[in-house]
């Protein structure tokens, strides 16, 4: 198949992209690169031995994404494109909507008028607010307590109304957990501009001189330690879920289905720490900090939809998410220099 991926130049996009062309699939990345770089196929090219095709473009331009449905006879969609930053969603909430429930509204009238109704959207654990219970299933009433999150929610509304008018759709909601770590080779990875607000970039950026000290957002949380448990899934994995996906609703009778990505296993923010330092054989210094605002104590999923119905589970752990992601801090580190 030829698979068009929105923002598929960013962390878990680029992943993807070498788990779909490894699986025999044609690949073509449309990205306006506000969050990656075009060179990214390259690292693509030298893992996989093919380079998916770059597209420069902007969801939100209408012709731009016709003119890509015209140039190749794509057959699904997997829409990474988006705003992530929490913090940042609460300075500037216009940016967000217009790039994540717009931009996915262009995306999809485009898909609409070109006849192609297979898609897989980038939802997140976000959605489901506080946690009532644990571990989350796709069941869990859905809410949202910033505006990254309403984003995330309102997509997932208007594919449930989409589905709804047109059962010819075929749509796979992917709820991810928190993602970390990169592709063995140490080629692609997360990179972010700045300072991260994500705890694994900060940890290698601390373990790697490039910051000085973690701030450990709370320890009082009623977890094991006392600091914040979540599910943390190898990028990989989450790559390899997004091909189940695909596979699945290519023969799914709904129009719209939702699975969560995640391992099932919450880890604290020491856990991480530890691990890291052990695997790594690097010190880590951190201090406690207070709470960091609208954190929960902890969350993570239930992944049994996602084994049943698509055949996938997660297959690596913290251990070899601790050691990949600082294999390719090393390296981005050099070729920053
Ligand atoms: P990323 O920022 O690395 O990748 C997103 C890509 O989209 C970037 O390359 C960026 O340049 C591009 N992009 C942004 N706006 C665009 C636009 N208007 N037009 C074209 N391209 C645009 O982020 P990621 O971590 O790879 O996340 C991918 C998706 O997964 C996002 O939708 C994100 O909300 C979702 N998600 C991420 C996480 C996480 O922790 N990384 C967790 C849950 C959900
Ligand atoms: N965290 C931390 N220090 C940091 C960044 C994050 O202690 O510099 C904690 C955060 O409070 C949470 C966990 O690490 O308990 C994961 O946070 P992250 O921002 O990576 O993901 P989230 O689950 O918030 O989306």
């Amino acid at each position: 198949m030829t698979i068009l991926l929105t923002g598929g130049a960013g962390y878990i996009g680029s992943h993807a992209a070498v788990a779909l062309i490894e699986a025999g699939h044609a690949v073509v990345c449309f990205d306006n690169h506000c969050n990656s770089k075009p060179d990214v196929a390259v690292q693509v090219e030298q893992i996989t031995g093919n380079a998916p095709i770059m597209v420069t473009g902007d969801i939100r331009n209408r012709a731009a994404l016709d003119q890509v449905f015209a140039d190749h006879a794509i057959d699904a969609v997997i829409h990474f494109a988006g705003l992530k930053a929490v913090g940042e969603s609460v300075a500037l909430p216009l940016e967000y909507y217009e790039n994540n429930v717009w931009g996915t509204a262009c995306l999809l009238q485009a898909m609409k008028a070109a006849g192609v109704r297979k898609l897989v959207f980038s939802s997140s654990a976000t959605v489901y607010g506080a946690p009532q219970y644990l571990p989350l299933d796709e069941t869990h009433p859905r809410s949202a307590t910033n505006p990254y999150g309403r984003t995330k929610l309102i997509v997932e509304h208007m594919l449930e109304d989409l589905a709804a008018s047109d059962p010819d759709w075929r749509i796979a909601v992917l709820r991810y957990f928190n993602p970390v770590g990169a592709h063995a080779s140490g080629l692609i990875g997360e990179d972010p501009n700045g300072i991260p607000n994500n705890l694994m970039p900060y940890v290698t950026r601390v373990a790697s001189g490039r910051l000085d000290q973690l701030s450990v957002f709370g320890n009082d949380y009623d977890t094991p330690d006392g600091t914040g448990v979540r599910d943390y899934i190898h990028v990989v994995d989450l790559a390899a879920g997004h091909l189940a996906a695909l596979d699945r609703i290519g023969r799914e009778s709904r129009a719209l289905s939702v699975w969560n990505l995640g391992t099932g296993n919450g880890h604290s923010v020491l856990d991480l720490v530890r691990t890291f330092e052990a695997v790594n054989g690097l010190a880590v210094p951190y201090r406690f900090a207070p709470r960091r605002a609208g954190d929960v104590a902890a969350c993570y999923a239930s992944p049994d939809l996602a084994r049943e119905e698509l055949g996938w589970e997660a297959q690596r752990d913290l251990a070899q998410m601790v050691g990949s992601a600082w294999s390719f801090e090393k390296l981005a580190t050099t070729r920053n220099r």
